[in-house]
C-alpha cells in the first residue's frame, strides 16, 4: 500500500506528519540552502545550537514548563537510559543531601571518616527508593534500580498486579494502600503503560506537594502520553520521554529536570565518596546535570532527532492556538469514538484494563466473537490491515489487540478505526 493508504496504529515507533518527513528529506540533502545535509552538519555548529534551543523553547510553551525552575535535556540512551538515569542522579543527589545533614550536625571540625562513617549508616539505615508498578515499563525501571543498587534499597510501593487473581496488569492501587517510604530519595511511576493500556487518570494526589511546595521527589516516565494533555510539571522533579511515539522520531528522549536538581544547586557526589558508600557511578553520559551544562551537547548528538521533533512541535504550535489543552480535546475525543464502538459490542470484545484507568493513548482489547479468541483475533487484524488499519497487535508480552491512538492518527483515522470494530463485530 502507499503511505497515504493506511492508518498505522503501531505502538512505537509511530507514525510522523507526512508534511514533516518530507520536509525532513529535503532537510538530510540540503539543510537551508547550505549545500549540506542536516545530518552531516557538525553538532558544534550555530545551525545545530539553533535548532535545540528552537525544539528546548517550542516543547516549553506547548507545555507551558516554567523555564526559570525546569531545564530540558536531549538524552541518548531511551525511555530505558532514563530508568538507569534517575536512580544515578537522584541516589546521588540524596548523598549529597545526607553529606550536607551530617556535616551540619557533626560540625565544621569533624574528620572525613567519621563523615562517612555517619554516612553509610545512613545508607544502610534510610536510602529507599520508591516505585509504583502499574505496567511492563514500570516494572522494568523498577528492575533496573534493583539491579544497579542493590534489591534491598528499592520498595516496590504498589503493586497493580496484586489487584488481579491472575496477577495481570489493567488497574492502578488505591492511592491510601501506597507504602511510600519517609524521605524516599523518589517516587517513581509511568504515567502511561504502553503495553498494558493504564493511564493514570490524573496526577496522584497522595504525591501533590504542600502549599509551601514542599512534598516527595516524583519522576515519571510520560514516554507514551507527552504532548496528549496538560501535564503540571511543577509537582515533578523530573519527568522524561522518549520521542518516538508523540514527540519524533527513535533517536532522542528528553529530561524535564527541577534546576534545584542541577549545579549549582545539587552537584553529585564525588565518584570517591560513593566508592566508599558502595554506590554506584553513573557513566557520563546519563548525569543530567553534565548533559544540562553542556546545553544537551556533551558528546555527538543527533541534531535530525532534535529536528524532527522541533517541527512536529511547531506543527503542534500552529495547529492547536490553545496548544496542549487543544491537542488533549482530539485526544480524549478519539480515544472515545474507539471506547465506545468496542462497548457497543460486549459480545465481540472485551477492553482489557479497568475503566477507571484506561489508555487514551494504548487501546487493549481481546477478541472474542466465535472460535477460540486466538483465531479472532487472527481473523481481526487481518481485515482490519486489508482496510489499511494497521500496527494493531498487542504487544508480544501479553497478546491482543492494541490500537496505539497517538497524536499522528488523525481524527478521520480513529473513525475509521471505530467503525471497522463495529462492522467486525456485526459481520
Ligand atoms: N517507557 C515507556 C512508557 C515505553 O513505552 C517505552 C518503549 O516503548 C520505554 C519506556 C522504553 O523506551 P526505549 O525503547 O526508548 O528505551
Amino acid at each position: 500500500p502507499t503511505r497515504s493508504e493506511i492508518t498505522y496504529f503501531g505502538a512505537g515507533p509511530a507514525a510522523l506528519p507526512t508534511d514533516v518527513l518530507e520536509k525532513a528529506a529535503q532537510a538530510l540533502i540540503d539543510y537551508q540552502g547550505t549545500g549540506l545535509g542536516i545530518a552531516e552538519h557538525s553538532h558544534r555548529s550555530e545551525l545545530a545550537t539553533n535548532i535545540i534551543n528552537e525544539a528546548k523553547a517550542d516543547l516549553a510553551s506547548y507545555l507551558d514548563i516554567p523555564t526559570d525552575q525546569y531545564e530540558v535535556v536531549f538524552m541518548q540512551a531511551g525511555g530505558t537510559g532514563e530508568f538507569s538515569a534517575t536512580v544515578y542522579n537522584l541516589v546521588g543527589a540524596w548523598v549529597v543531601r545526607q553529606h550536607a545533614a551530617i556535616v551540619k550536625e557533626l560540625g565544621e571540625g569533624a574528620g572525613e571518616s567519621a563523615i562517612v562513617e555517619a554516612l553509610r549508616k545512613k545508607v544502610e539505615s534510610d536510602l529507599k527508593l520508591d516505585y509504583i508498578v502499574t505496567g511492563g515499563w514500570s516494572l522494568k525501571a523498577y528492575q533496573e534500580a534493583q539491579r544497579l543498587l542493590g534489591p534491598e534499597y528499592v520498595n516496590l510501593a504498589a503493586d497493580a498486579r496484586t489487584l488481579s487473581d491472575d496477577k495481570k496488569f489493567g488497574k492502578i492501587p488505591e492511592e491510601s494502600s501506597w507504602n511510600l517510604s519517609k524521605d524516599a530519595a523518589f517516587v517513581y511511576y509511568c504515567d502511561n503503560e504502553t503495553v498494558d493500556g493504564v493511564e493514570f487518570p490524573a496526577f496522584p494526589e497522595i504525591l501533590r506537594p504542600d502549599a509551601n511546595g514542599n512534598g516527595p521527589i516524583v519522576v515519571a516516565d510520560m514516554s507514551s502520553n507527552i504532548l496528549s494533555r496538560r501535564v503540571p510539571v511543577e509537582n515533578f522533579s523530573v519527568l522524561f520521554f522518549g520521542a518516538q511515539k508523540n514527540l519524533g522520531c527513535t533517536g532522542v528522549t528528553v529530561a524535564v529536570v527541577k534546576k534545584s536538581f542541577l549545579a549549582p544547586s545539587v552537584t553529585q557526589p564525588s565518584p570517591a565518596l560513593m566508592r566508599k558508600l558502595g554506590l554506584p557511578i553513573p557513566p557520563i553520559v546519563l548525569q543530567w546535570e553534565i548533559i544540562a551544562k553542556n546545553n544537551s551537547l556533551y558528546n555527538t548528538l543527533s541534531i535530525f532527532d532534535v529536528y524532527i521533533a522541533g517541527q512536529v512541535l511547531k506543527k503542534l504550535l500552529a495547529t492547536y492556538p490553545d496548544k496542549v489543552d487543544g491537542q488533549q480535546a482530539v485526544a480524549e475525543k478519539k480515544a472515545k469514538l474507539i471506547y465506545d464502538a468496542l462497548e457497543a459490542h460486549p459480545e465481540a470484545y472485551r477492553i482489557v484494563p479497568d475503566k477507571s484507568v484506561r489508555s487514551r493513548m494504548n487501546i487493549c482489547f481481546r477478541v472474542i466473537k466465535n472460535g477460540t479468541v486466538d483465531e479472532s483475533e487472527k481473523a481481526f487484524l487481518k481485515e482490519a490491515t486489508a482496510q489499511g488499519l494497521t500496527g494493531l497487535k498487542g504487544h508480544r508480552s501479553v497478546g491482543g489487540i492494541r490500537a496505539s491512538n497517538y497524536n499522528s492518527i488523525p481524527l478521520e483515522g480513529a473513525e475509521k478505526l471505530a467503525k471497522f470494530i463495529d462492522s467486525f463485530a456485526t459481520a
